[in-house]
């Protein structure tokens, strides 16, 4: 059977684990304008840090790869990086990606800087949602926050520009440390209540091998809810879908929602559905993954090839990295983030 006559619930594989395959994110780009400690602290990754541009995929082996990963049941798709706003013609790359059979929801997570220029050209080339990083309200934090390279004032125009070309709900995604922007949480939230953005606070995680992570570093979003509610009452909100990464709470007085992702307090690998890509086209079935599959001999191939040997590695999955934080002894080589965008 070729690819175009493959019915989309054909072949959807499990992993050992019962775990379909339904979310891809694909990093289109691994170099960023910004330096964020957490991810890609300036004193470890040079200034200059990036493949040589015959390594990443083209857009053509995009569109297959994603052709391929639909076939297998994936229907949501995020870009990411890097900064994938640095990606020269991205517009043109989702509008080819929104075409695909089986794929229904297009996201794109990105630092912000460069969003006034690109949100409306992002909007109509069929972009459906965004997710903004955004670690501080206050300027001077901020650009400490990115390793000295963002400006506040950008962001916040990215986000009122995108707002205009229809992105009417954002949502934005504040990495916690302790010690070093938690109290950057009440004013995140002051300044995003009642706008219908929603606000995401991110346990800081053991990605990498660059941010010397520590647990004392890491805020339990319990402690921040209980926080955000003695301010503003919260009830909490049953998840939008199963596997949602976030918890869910409303404002008591119908100001909004605010969500917490807590990947070390509280892990959700049981219902992990996604898969990364990162920009040379490497497979990595876990966020702290050491090794990546590579699927580019597959991807010269054409679709089928690729999609036999994304079904083949993927019912071989066994991954919960963060059910176990690997275990006594377990290696720290872990895939670094910024080259599977999260
Ligand atoms: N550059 C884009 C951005 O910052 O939105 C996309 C790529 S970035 C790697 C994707 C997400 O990973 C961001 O929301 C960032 O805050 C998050 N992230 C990076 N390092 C992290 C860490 N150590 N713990 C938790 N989240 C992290
Ligand atoms: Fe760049 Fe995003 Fe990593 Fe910050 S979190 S360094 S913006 S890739
Ligand atoms: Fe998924 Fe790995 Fe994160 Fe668990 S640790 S939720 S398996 S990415």
């Amino acid at each position: 059977m070729n690819a175009a006559s493959q019915p989309l619930t054909a072949t959807m594989p499990l992993d050992v684990r019962g775990r379909p395959l339904r979310d891809l994110r694909l990093s289109v780009i691994e170099a960023c304008n910004f330096r964020c400690p957490y991810c890609m602290p300036a004193d470890r990754v040079p200034d200059d840090y990036g493949f040589d541009s015959t390594s990443r995929l083209s857009f053509d082996e995009i569109e297959t790869l994603v052709r391929g990963f639909a076939q297998l049941g994936v229907n949501k798709l995020r870009l990411t990086g890097g900064e994938p706003l640095l990606r020269k013609n991205l517009p043109s790359l989702i509008q080819r990606l929104s075409r695909i059979p089986g794929v229904d929801d297009i996201a794109l997570t990105t630092n912000g800087s460069l969003l006034a220029a690109q949100a409306r050209a992002l909007r109509e080339a069929g972009l459906g949602r965004i997710t903004v990083s955004l670690d501080a309200m206050d300027p001077a934090r901020f650009r400490d926050m990115t390793g000295g390279r963002g400006e506040l004032a950008d962001v916040l125009a990215g986000l009122e520009t995108a707002r205009a070309a229809g992105f009417e709900s954002i949502k934005i995604n504040c990495v916690v440390e302790r010690g070093i922007n938690d109290d950057q949480v009440l004013p995140l939230v002051s300044h995003f209540r009642g706008t219908g953005h929603v606000v995401r606070f991110i346990e800081f995680m053991d990605v990498g091998t660059c941010n010397d992570w520590s647990r004392d570093r890491v805020v339990p979003s319990a402690e921040l809810r209980d926080r955000i509610a003695a301010r503003w009452p919260l009830r909490a909100l049953e998840a939008n879908y199963r596997g949602e990464v976030a918890s869910r709470y409303a404002f008591e007085d119908g100001q909004g929602e605010v969500g917490f992702v807590s990947s070390v307090s509280a892990p959700f690998c049981g219902d992990c559905h996604r898969a990364r890509v990162s920009a040379d086209g490497r497979l990595y079935t876990c966020l702290f993954a050491g090794d990546g599959h590579d699927l580019r001999p597959a991807l010269s191939q054409g679709v089928d090839a690729l999609r036999e040997r994304v079904s083949t590695i993927w019912t071989r999955r066994g991954d919960r990295y963060s059910e176990t934080r690997g275990g006594v002894g377990a290696s720290r080589k872990h895939i670094e983030m910024f080259l599977i965008g999260g």
